[in-house]
């Protein structure tokens, strides 16, 4: 496995601190609380706290709460929850609306050097001053009327426009940037403060203006004396205005630099698209384990440690990567095997009488919880005279390409010393079930030797005095599209929705082990849940049913009834 902090110590991070070798390293994650983070802000928290961690620096939580339209209260804990989770510990929680005084007092300053205007123009004429949309109507760009008008001017408009003298959109205050004909449009005179008539849920009513992003993040940044601004390639003509505001206000600089997004494929990641998803009811909500949010991710018992590692061995460069969610799947599974340990579930059952075993018998067999990692223990699971197999293991006819169980045909169980024969069936006329299968055990008679079976099967059995098996509900998820670009399909993704993404199996049943892995849980213990940031949730038991998948306790098991959610299969689903 890579080294864990592979991503900072060579390739595009590692320049970047070379660029800027201060002693003393601040970055920030910024995220706007509207919505809940998705696997590709996991990239921004482990570029930005990562890459503070790594160099003794420290790392803030800014909200960038300049919106107040969007916000709610309900995003900004669970942000700060992710983030824990993910384990990292922010140096500071902040808010860009802690400094609307601040900014206010510098956008006043930015004003007296001739450095921003009050503007009345259209978003129609603001297109046509730089320089139209229309090909056949193309002109050099121009600076609109407001642009050469008084300072003092400006200074009393904009102190209107905070006393509410304009309605929304009658006034903003604009940047007058020193270069208008450049060809970079962030610096083609960018809106600083625009009016919104929203009460903000951390400055109530006091203001009516409010600052926009380009005027604010740099200055947050400079504020909060960050040294790396790490942000996405998106923002790299952003630079320039970032570096034209610091300097014109003069302030202390960060230094901004952009690096690739990290993009999942096969899924859907905006907010907006996920909201549809969650009203239309086609799935349980913004956790729901089909989705791509980070609280998705952990419900359905991802450990974040596998999210952490993904991100590191695709490494920071400025290139954009598009992942399919199979091949973060595929990381998952590699990740889960040597961390996890091992069960037996059964996630459809049938019944299997062994005739010739008595109907007390009972005996003990050792299963190891991790066959390739010894510290984690191994337990007793009884064999006794029922026990039941999963439908999928049993055929009924048997045939030469069939290696499990069926009338006439052999199979070991798991563990067991001897395999067991199918004597018969019986089957529910009704449904065309089969209800219950019959067998023998096939213990040789003493000095003989007996035939080693082809195939093994897992299995749990009946035993009262065990309390075996326990009941439970597994749920499995399929990918929830059948494309792998749903943002592609017409009239729109909706339509590519697998009818099958969820399948329930409600009469499922584990063996007793389970009892010990939830107790001991978590599984395995690293991040947040490891260095007390978070405390463990039920999705921190999480284990490997053996031949079926990777399964976690999900967070509606209640005293009377555990549910499973499937993380991921053993193997690339075949349909998918
Ligand atoms: P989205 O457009 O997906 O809603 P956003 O950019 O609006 O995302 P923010 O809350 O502003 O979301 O994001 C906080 C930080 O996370 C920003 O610095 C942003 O650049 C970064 N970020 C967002 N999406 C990704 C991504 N897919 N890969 C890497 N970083 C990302
Ligand atoms: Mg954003
Ligand atoms: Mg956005």
């Amino acid at each position: 496995t890579r080294d864990p902090d592979a991503m900072f110590k060579e390739g595009w991070l590692d320049e970047v601190r070379k660029e800027r070798p201060e002693p003393d390293v601040y970055t920030r994650f910024p995220p706007e609380p509207n919505g809940y983070l998705h696997i590709g802000h996991s990239k921004a928290i482990a570029v930005n706290f990562g890459f503070a961690r790594y160099h003794g620096g420290k790392c803030y939580l800014r909200f960038d709460d300049t919106n107040p339209e969007a916000e709610e209260e309900k995003f900004f804990t669970a942000i700060e929850d992710i983030i824990r989770w993910l384990g990292f510990k922010p140096y500071q929680i902040t808010y860009s609306s802690d400094n609307f005084d601040k900014l206010y007092d510098l956008a006043e300053q930015l004003i007296h050097r001739d450095g921003a205007y009050v503007c009345h123009c259209t978003d129609e004429q603001i297109k046509d001053q730089r320089g139209g949309t229309d090909e056949k109507n193309k002109h050099p760009r121009f600076g609109c009327k407001h642009r050469d008008r008084p300072i003092e001017e400006s200074l009393a408009e904009f102190r209107a426009m905070k006393e509410g003298k304009y309605k929304p959109r009658e006034a903003f205050l604009r940047m007058k940037q020193d270069d208008f004909v450049t060809g970079n449009p962030q610096m083609w005179d960018l809106a600083a403060y625009r009016i919104i008539d929203q009460p903000h849920h951390r400055t109530g009513t006091k203001w009516k203006i409010y600052p926009t992003y380009d005027f604010t993040h740099c200055l947050c940044d400079s504020f909060e004396h960050i040294t790396h601004s790490l942000c996405t390639v998106e923002f790299i003509n952003s630079r320039e205005s970032y570096e034209w505001l610091c300097d014109k206000v003069e302030v202390y600089k960060p230094m901004q630099r952009e690096y690739g997004r990290l993009n999942l494929t096969g899924t859907v990641l905006s907010k907006r698209k996920i909201a549809r998803l969650v009203k239309e009811g086609k799935v349980f909500d913004w956790d729901d384990p089909r989705l791509y949010t980070l609280v998705a991710l952990r419900r359905r018992g991802v450990p974040p440690g596998a999210i952490l590692s993904f991100v590191n061995e695709l490494g920071v460069t400025t290139a954009r990567s598009n992942i399919q969610t199979v091949r973060f799947e595929s990381s998952i599974r590699k990740y889960l095997e040597m961390t996890v340990p091992r069960l037996m579930v059964i996630t459809d059952p049938i019944k299997v009488t062994i005739d010739n075993l008595p109907e007390d018998y009972e005996e003990e067999v050792e299963n190891a919880f991790g066959p390739k990692n010894v510290e984690m223990g191994s337990h007793q699971m009884p064999f006794t005279r029922t026990v039941y197999i999963e439908r999928d293991d049993f055929r009924e006819t048997a045939s030469k390409d069939f290696f499990r169980l069926a009338p006439g045909a052999s199979v070991g169980l798991l563990k067991v010393t001897y395999p067991i024969i199918c004597t018969s069936f019986e089957k529910d006329n009704a449904t065309g079930l089969v209800t219950e299968i019959h067998a023998t055990y096939d213990k040789p008679a003493e000095g003989e030797t007996f035939k080693k079976p082809k195939a093994y099967i897992h299995w749990v059995a009946e035993s009262s005095k065990h309390s075996s098996p326990i009941k439970v509900e597994a749920r499995v998820f399929n990918s929830l599209f059948k494309s792998d670009n749903p943002e592609a399909v017409e009239p729109n993704f909706m339509v590519d929705i697998r009818e099958d993404s969820l399948v329930t199996y409600p009469n499922a049943l584990a063996e007793v082990g389970l009892t010990e892995i939830r107790r001991r849980a978590p599984w395995p213990e690293e991040a947040g849940e490891a260095n007390g940031e978070v405390k463990p949730g039920p999705e921190s038991v999480r284990f490997q049913a053996m031949r079926v998948g990777y399964f976690c306790v999900d967070r509606e098991t209640t005293a009377e009834k555990i549910i499973l959610n499937r993380i991921v299969g053993l193997k690339e689903d075949a349909g998918k």
